[in-house]
């Protein structure tokens, strides 16, 4: 199975940890640029054998040393007028503003880009690189609320493998999967397709708009897909292959990796860090 990260460098995650060699006492931690900050980030999330029509990494540069560093999924007027109000000067995020379409500085976009500009605060943004990632991906943090077996890549996107797929050691009941992937999080959508086993034994996630995966999911005796957003006809495709879908949400599947990065940057890097739960419902 194509791997995203077949050809990808290994990464050492010691490396990544605030010790010295020697391991016995804490190294102190960097102050850093967001050249720095996004050269980190880069090597963390080995963005360069992604298929992506995001562009990842600095999106919009700013000046100065980085003290405090807020997460959000997207890159809304929201998360800005926020960052700006808690004195925030680098908004690290999922979805950014560059799509691989050449877009003018009008309108609400110019209204953006304005409050970052006037109040120095940087952008960078990490796209399928943050879905795909075995260890701090959405993914694969998803996965781990409910099971640490080993997992497996699926999900293929164009070129680019973005999710996971698991086999639980014993069964699952489809309530009991969602209550480990709620904890903590009560008010996220949900569609459930439940025309699987009612004992699921083999999961794969993919965030976001991963239904397409479905077939994928159908082929490789998958009991239950868990993805973002439910077009129409994901409805008759699961009800007819008898497999089980959980729709938990575009932005719901997707704060998971912009989390799990707030722990490596602070363990690294002398800042303050904060997520925007900024929910869309959808
Ligand atoms: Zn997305």
């Amino acid at each position: 199975m194509e791997c995203a990260f077949a050809n990808a460098k290994a990464i050492n995650f010691n490396s990544q940890l605030p010790f010295d060699d020697n391991q016995k006492k804490p190294r102190a931690k960097r102050m850093g640029t967001i050249y720095e900050i996004n050269a980190f980030l880069k090597e963390l999330l080995d963005p360069f054998e992604m298929a992506d029509v995001a562009l990842n990494g600095i999106q919009v540069e700013n000046e100065g040393i980085i003290s405090k560093i807020a997460f959000a999924v997207d890159a809304s007027f929201d998360a800005i007028e926020r960052a700006r109000a808690e004195n925030c000067n680098l908004l690290i995020v999922h979805h950014g503003f560059f799509w691989g379409k050449v877009i003018p500085i009008t309108g609400n976009f110019r209204k953006r880009i304005r409050t970052m500009l006037t109040h120095n605060i940087g952008l960078i943004a990490y796209h399928l690189p943050l879905d795909a990632h075995p260890q701090y991906g959405n993914n694969s943090q998803l996965l781990r609320t409910i099971t640490n077996q080993p997992l497996v890549p699926f999900g293929k996107s164009k070129t680019t493998t973005i999710g996971f797929m698991t086999t639980l050691a014993e069964p699952l009941k489809l309530d009991t999967i969602i209550s480990r992937i709620n904890a903590g999080n009560p008010t996220w959508p949900q569609v459930i397709l439940p025309f699987g086993t009612t004992h699921v034994r083999t999961i794969a996630a993919v965030s976001g708009s991963g239904a397409n995966t479905i077939d994928e999911a159908i082929e490789k005796n998958i009991d239950l897909l868990i993805t973002g957003e439910a077009p129409h006809h994901l409805y008759h495709t699961a009800k007819e292959a008898g497999i089980n879908v959980l729709s938990a949400g575009h932005y719901f599947t997707e704060t998971f990796g912009v989390k799990a990065l707030m722990e490596p940057i602070k363990k690294q890097f002398n800042v303050e860090t904060l997520f925007f739960d900024i929910p869309t419902g959808l």
